[in-house]
């Protein structure tokens, strides 16, 4: 017997909007994967950016998920519901001083912040976020598709966990909650690849194990755009799910046979979990979609 821990993946979508074809094929991809390995697929909205919440958008997204076959595990987690934990975290961070408070506006800091405001003594009466101090050292980790990625964390300088307006930033929030969560597996878009390390130093930091990743390709519509809700992509449309299901896994490499245009979701569903094999994707950044 083994004792290899239970895969598990998650999906978290950021209620910005409802879900489009690039948001979507994502969400395939970690679900498939999910299900090939006998995983669970939890479910999360990453909801803590208010400003860029849209309302009923994260209900919209739960229903398009479930008309498309995309059936996840246990209850959906909002991370707006973890807020206190997160507060903790950080308090114990700032007992230790690895975290310190930055008055520095946006427009103060440049590409890499300098790291000004770590050796000030006080605590500042201006709204200030908290930074995480960083150091020299390099965070390397092998990609399930992009191979060895390593990066010198002084090229990012201290980062933001917590922003001036309160919020708990997108690094830190994922990395608590995914070990909440006791994610393992992780599978998202290659925008994210870059921000991986951070949330990697702070796994090390929090004492955390680090999951594996897979970044898959990005879909970008014919003109060379990505697909995402800031140009407007449209939502996907149940009436044509397995339409889309097909030209989904179309793009995700899976070569499906032209018979599953005209079978079920469901059927087309667990042929994709029976024949998944994501290496024809291996080393792809992005994928256009031609008639997008
Ligand atoms: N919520 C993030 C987004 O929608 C994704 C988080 C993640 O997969 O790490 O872009
Ligand atoms: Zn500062």
């Amino acid at each position: 017997m083994s004792d290899k821990p239970p895969y598990i993946g998650r999906f978290a979508p950021s209620p910005t909007g409802p879900l489009h074809f690039g948001s979507l094929y994502t969400a395939l991809a970690s679900y498939l994967q999910a299900r090939s390995n006998q995983g669970l697929w939890r479910l999360r909205i990453d909801d803590l950016d208010i400003p860029r919440n849209k309302h009923g958008a994260a209900d919209s997204i739960l229903k398009t998920l479930d008309a498309f076959g995309l059936h996840w595990d246990d209850a959906v987690v909002y991370q707006s519901q973890t807020r206190d934990i997160y507060q903790d975290i950080l308090d114990q961070l700032a007992k230790d001083q690895l975290i310190y408070p930055c008055t520095c506006s946006r427009k103060d800091v440049a590409a890499v912040y300098s790291g000004v405001c770590r050796d000030k003594q006080t605590q500042p009466e201006a709204p200030y976020s908290w930074r995480i101090k960083t150091d020299q050292r390099k965070v390397s980790f092998t990609d399930d598709l992009q191979g060895l990625v390593c990066q010198n964390l002084a090229g990012q300088g201290d980062f933001i966990l917590k922003r001036r307006d309160q919020i708990i930033a997108y690094q830190f929030a994922v990395v608590v909650d995914d070990d909440l969560q006791q994610v393992n597996h992780i599978v998202r878009g290659y925008d994210l690849l870059e921000a991986t390390p951070r949330q990697i130093y702070l796994q090390q930091v929090l004492g955390l194990a680090t999951p594996s990743y897979m970044h898959v390709p990005l879909i970008i519509d014919g003109h060379g755009y990505k697909l995402s809700k800031q140009t407007l992509a449209t939502a996907v449309d149940a009436k044509h799910a397995q339409a889309i299901i097909f030209e989904l896994l179309t793009l995700l490499r899976q070569n499906p046979p032209k018979a599953l245009q005209q079978v079920t979701l469901t059927e087309q569903l667990s042929w994709a979990v029976a024949n998944w094999n994501p290496a024809g994707l291996t080393g792809c950044r992005e994928i256009r979609r031609e008639d997008g």
